[in-house]
């Protein structure tokens, strides 16, 4: 279970909107079951053509074989083009950044984090329930896996 310490008093973060998440570094933007009803949905395709077109399949620390969004040739991810091309269906792990357990889980990885991202530790205060809220959606919505050791 996460240790809710770091954040129970809530954390603040208000997206400045400079794409650098979006953008120029590699990457990985993995999908859920649930992502991916809504963006064959948004894309009027089926999740064979889409895989087939915006996905690759990686390795996760765990040796499991996880679906994620493919990257151009300049690291920008498939769907930026001078905005979010998806933004109203996009994955929920960019809907609950920077609310991810991996960051929020202790101060050091929450400032590591911020120091690539100008709106954390600014702006709109979330509370500890708000970004619990975030972790547990994303529990609820497994990452899609092809096969595991
Ligand atoms: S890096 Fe932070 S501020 Fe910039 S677009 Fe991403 S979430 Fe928003
Ligand atoms: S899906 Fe949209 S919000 Fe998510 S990384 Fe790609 S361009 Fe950014």
């Amino acid at each position: 279970m996460t240790d809710t310490s770091f954040f129970s008093a809530g954390l603040k973060f208000s997206c400045k909107r400079c794409s650098a998440c979006c953008r120029y570094e590699a990457g990985f933007v993995y999908l859920s079951k649930n992502d991916m009803e809504k963006l064959t949905g948004e894309l009027k395709t089926d999740s064979e053509n889409f895989i087939k077109s915006y996905c690759r399949w990686v390795t996760d620390r765990r040796g499991k074989e996880v679906l994620s969004l493919r990257e151009k040739g300049n690291k920008d991810c498939i769907f930026w083009d001078k905005c979010c091309k998806i933004y109203d269906a996009r994955p929920l792990q960019c809907r609950t950044f920077p609310f991810w357990e991996s960051i929020v889980s202790s101060a050091q990885s929450w400032e590591i984090a911020a120091s690539g991202c100008p709106g954390m530790n600014s702006g709109k205060l979330h509370t500890g329930k708000a970004i619990t809220d975030c972790l547990e959606k994303r529990s609820a919505q497994p990452i899609i896996c092809r096969r595991g050791k």
